[in-house]
């Protein structure tokens, strides 16, 4: 097993990857709730700004109403005299006081303090018209030479100036009307109306300006928002290709190569890469196995040269063929007395010696298998009878240097049998080598024999 960190791998980690993705995400959604919530405090603003301007109007119109109800009243009053008018007048002043709730509304209220100054100054006006409509109504009920007591405190608090109290009913009734109806009395009128005037035109200007520093804001923000959005989507992008590149394209890839049986190309992140480097290590270590099995099922251990399993599976296969094949079986000549003589070791070293000076006579195209004890076999693909010569003078050759041994071995001959085929290995063929083989041993062995139909 290797050891874990052993290999030097250079590539982004998908955890890697991941924690810096969330972490982003993390805080763009995190900034994105704050600018949430800063958009619905300066709409809060914004709408705000509208709800005390109509608040503001409405106050505007009450203190603008109530002085009108008054004059009206004691217009109303001074005219016909009738008691409900000034009842209405009083009403208004004491129980409804539209004017004072008003300003009692705007009172404690955030608006300009100049805005607020227009109203009070209106008020002021109102009440010094108050003044004189009193006094009006105090000239009418002498007129009429009404019992006081049931009059309202304020009328009973009149005191008439010395030349009104000597003139006469008619003569008071005509003062009292005129002090409501003249010019005087429309003057203080003008100037309430324009001081209410005055007070809308300056909270008008004061909504104004909450309402466009509310909306710059409110569009900053929202500028920043959509920033704030579109990095979010350049980052999902970012991650959908870091995931296609690093994960989806390598798997893929990884894949395809195992499907070839090849080794993993080196892509994607660092986990992968990692993986790869890991998997071609058991790979080669594997194929390295493979080979090393597959010699070893194929081959004979003592001499090297393909085994008696691994010529049948060639015999198969070249019977299949419709070139033309020889097989000579080769037999060492009185084997067992080498074993006896020289023991089991020697007779091995033999056998090895045998099967290289085999190999090495014949091309290196044909086969050479042990097929027994002592017994080798050499398949010959695209060899025909005429090749009858150069197989006998490599037989003669094997021989004579087996009879001359250089190595200290014992001398040893071989006895080989021949056979032909025209078309691949056909089914008696080693029947034919075998019989060839045998007449050898019967003539005396070391020496190499065609097969002939005829003997
Ligand atoms: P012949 O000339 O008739 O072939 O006589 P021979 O003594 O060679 O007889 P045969 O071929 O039947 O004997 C083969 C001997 O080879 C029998 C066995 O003891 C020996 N043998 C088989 N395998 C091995 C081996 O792996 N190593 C050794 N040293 N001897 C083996
Ligand atoms: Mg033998």
């Amino acid at each position: 097993m290797r050891k874990e960190g052993k290999y030097q791998v250079r590539g982004i980690k998908i955890r890697t990857m991941n924690y810096a993705m969330i972490l982003a995400a993390a805080v763009l959604y995190v900034v994105l709730i704050y600018m949430t919530y800063h958009i619905s405090v300066k709409y809060e603003k914004l709408t705000q700004a509208t709800e005390d301007y109509i608040r503001c109007e409405k106050d505007a119109a009450m203190v603008r109403e109530a002085s009108d109800h008054l004059t009206d009243q004691v217009r109303l009053y001074t005219v016909t005299m009738e008691p409900q008018y000034m009842e209405a007048y009083f009403e208004e002043k004491n129980m409804t006081r539209r004017r004072e709730k008003a300003l009692e509304d705007l009172r404690g209220y955030e608006n300009g303090p100049e805005a607020y100054e227009y109203l009070e100054k209106a008020l002021e006006n109102s009440n010094q018209l108050m003044e004189r409509e009193i006094y009006a109504m105090g000239l009418i009920a002498a007129a009429q030479n009404r019992d006081l007591s049931s009059l309202p405190q304020e009328v009973q608090d009149v005191v008439l100036l010395s030349r009104d109290e000597e003139m006469g009913p008619d003569e008071m009734v005509r003062t009292a009307r005129d002090m409501v109806f003249d010019d005087g009395y429309e003057e203080v009128k003008e100037l309430i109306r324009s001081n209410t005037d005055y007070f809308l035109n300056a909270v008008m200007e004061w909504t104004r300006d909450r309402q466009t520093g509310s909306s710059l804001e409110l569009k900053k923000i929202m500028g920043q928002q959509r920033i704030c959005i579109s990095v979010l989507f350049i980052l999902n992008t970012i991650t959908f290709i870091l995931v296609i590149t690093l994960i989806v394209k390598p798997l893929q890839i990884y894949i395809n190569c195992i499907k070839q049986e090849k080794m993993l190309e080196i892509a994607g992140s660092y986990e992968f890469k990692y993986l790869a480097l890991t998997y071609n290590d058991i790979y080669e270590v594997n194929a390295a196995n493979e080979v090393l099995l597959r010699h070893k099922a194929e081959h004979d251990p003592l001499t090297g040269v393909i085994n008696r399993g691994a010529f049948e599976q060639m015999k198969e296969l070249l019977k299949a063929s419709s070139d033309p094949v020889s097989l000579l079986i080769i037999d060492v000549d009185k084997f067992k007395n080498i074993n006896d003589g020289y023991g089991h070791e020697v007779g091995d070293q033999i056998l090895k010696k045998t099967a290289g000076i085999i190999s090495e006579a014949f091309r290196s195209g044909d086969y050479v298998a042990r097929i027994g004890g002592d017994e080798f076999a050499v398949i010959m693909v695209n060899c025909t009878k005429e090749m009858q010569p150069v197989i006998q003078s490599k037989v003669d050759n094997i021989n004579r240097t087996l009879q001359n041994p250089t190595d200290g071995l014992p001398k040893i001959s071989l006895s080989v049998g021949a056979a032909f085929s025209e078309k691949g290995f056909s089914d008696d063929l080693y029947n034919k080598a075998d019989r060839a083989l045998y007449k050898v041993k019967e003539n005396g062995r070391c020496g190499c024999y065609f097969y002939d139909e005829n003997h």
